[in-house]
């Protein structure tokens, strides 16, 4: 499952319920594409570790930008001072940010950034004296963070049913996932109608005056392999947003930061969230840092309200990392790497269409720019996935792991999610040659898991 592939698998780390647990031994270097582990073994970072290495290991303009930082000042407490690195990378945040953005607000990770997200969501209704705006809607196949709230949020049941009563109430309807939920005859322009009119059913089910906010990601990453909407769905979420007063939350942690193509993924759906949330790709693994991006209106409603946000962690806009993003951001539009992640993602997903086009067992390959991914079926024609007692994603992430290639496998039939799935998020610097040999060894991988 991949709360083991998210965890390192060292002796340090709590009893895992998986037989697939990494077993590689620690990793040692890195540098481009390309990890070492101390037995000097190399393996090709075909995932960014989690979509995260989006400049890929070493790169010596961030190394650089972190090693003056840290000789210029290291840290100071945001109750005392802003600092100029976290400034900047704020006003480059706000400038580059969909319409109606006005700020950005600088945490430590993604499931910070969704937390401070649903609490300025909160915020803003209590300020306007909507306090009976409390329900919060979101998607069946969506990852939003483990913290409690960010869990209460994301729709996969196994991940939450431990931690129960969690946090908030949640209310989960489908996502838009046109392999899985697409009839046949159903053109793309009905089925994202239908798919968004799923937000309209549970708004008016709940009270359109109690509805908080919709949280979405733009393309599904952990829980369901990168999965893309379909025609105007997000358009028409937005609209039913804003005739209810709901506010329309973000979540571009993982597909976010350049990974599609564009920097931000909702640009290419034409739609402008009230809150947007932004971690992995931001800091590209160098330092943890993530952002809640706010839109104008929820900042006005409370800065004239009661003035003050109650919220906070110690490291929040720490120099460091705001350095190493700045850094990275600014090598991203230097190097026009956005170009290449279209480019390159478009070889990717011609290289996996040719490979696994016809394979048996992969009914479905999509993504967007370099975050694409196959769907592993037991039957093409029926798209019944694998028994999940199989465990196929794991055991493919291992064969890859044996081949020396990293790849970000999920799976099991989770709450629908139905089937295993490998995503593939490759450093944006990443080239053909790196491509087709990643293409390759995965192939090798899934006829070695198939066993
Ligand atoms: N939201 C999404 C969409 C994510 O993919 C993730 C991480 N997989 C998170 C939130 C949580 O981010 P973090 O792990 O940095 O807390």
């Amino acid at each position: 499952t991949s709360v083991l592939l998210e965890t390192v698998g060292s002796r340090h780390d709590p009893p895992s319920p998986s037989l697939h647990a990494p077993s590689a031994p620690p990793a040692v270097a890195a540098r481009g594409l390309t990890i070492t582990d101390s037995e000097g073994r190399d393996y090709i970072d075909a995932c960014g570790g989690a979509a995260v290495s989006c400049l890929g290991h070493g790169h010596r303009d961030v190394i650089a930008a972190l090693h003056e930082q840290a000789d210029t000042l290291a840290y100071a407490h945001t109750g005392f001072f802003t600092t100029e690195a976290a400034e900047r990378l704020g006003d480059r945040l706000v400038a580059d940010a969909p319409e109606g953005i006005g700020h950005a607000y600088l945490v430590s990770g993604g499931s910070e950034a969704v937390e401070a997200a649903l609490k300025l969501a909160r915020q803003y209704a209590t300020e306007r004296g909507e306090d009976g705006r409390r329900h919060v809607i979101a998607r069946r196949q969506s990852y939003h963070g483990n913290t409690l709230g960010a869990l209460a949020t994301g729709g996969n049941e196994w991940r939450r049913a431990q931690f129960k009563p969690l946090l908030m109430e949640t209310h989960h309807i489908a996502p838009c996932f046109a392999y899985r939920e697409q009839r046949e005859a159903e053109s793309d322009a009905d089925y994202a109608a239908r798919a968004a009119g799923e937000l309209e059913t549970k708004i008016q089910e709940l009270g359109p005056e109690t509805v908080l906010a919709f949280v979405a990601e733009p393309v599904v990453g952990a829980t369901a392999g990168a999965v893309p909407p379909v025609g105007d769905y997000f358009r028409r979420i937005q609209e039913i947003c804003d005739r209810h007063g709901v506010l329309l939350v973000l979540d571009e942690v993982m597909c976010g930061m350049g990974r599609t193509g564009t920097l931000h993924a909702c640009e290419q759906e034409g739609i402008s969230p009230d809150l947007m949330t932004v971690a992995k790709g931001l800091g590209g693994g160098y330092q943890p840092i993530g952002a809640v991006l706010l839109s104008e209106r929820i900042y006005d409603a409370i800065s004239n309200g009661s003035g003050f946000f109650q919220h906070g962690h110690t490291y929040m806009g720490h120099p460091m990392a705001a350095a190493a993003a700045l850094a990275v951001q600014e090598v991203i539009a230097r190097d026009d790497l956005l170009a290449n992640v279209r480019e390159m993602g478009a070889h990717l997903r011609a290289r996996l269409k040719e490979t696994f086009g016809r394979h048996a067992h992969v009914g479905d390959v999509r993504g967007r720019g370099l975050f694409q991914a196959i769907e592993l079926v037991a039957d093409r024609e029926t798209k019944d996935p694998f028994d999940p007692a199989l465990k196929l994603h794991a055991r493919i992430k291992a064969a890859a792991m044996e081949r020396g290639l990293m790849v970000y496998p999920m799976g099991g039939t989770i709450d629908g999610a139905r089937g295993d799935h490998v995503l593939l998020a490759p450093p944006f610097i990443v080239e053909r040659e790196d491509i087709d040999r990643i293409v390759e060894r995965l192939a090798e991988a899934v006829d070695a898991g198939l066993g």
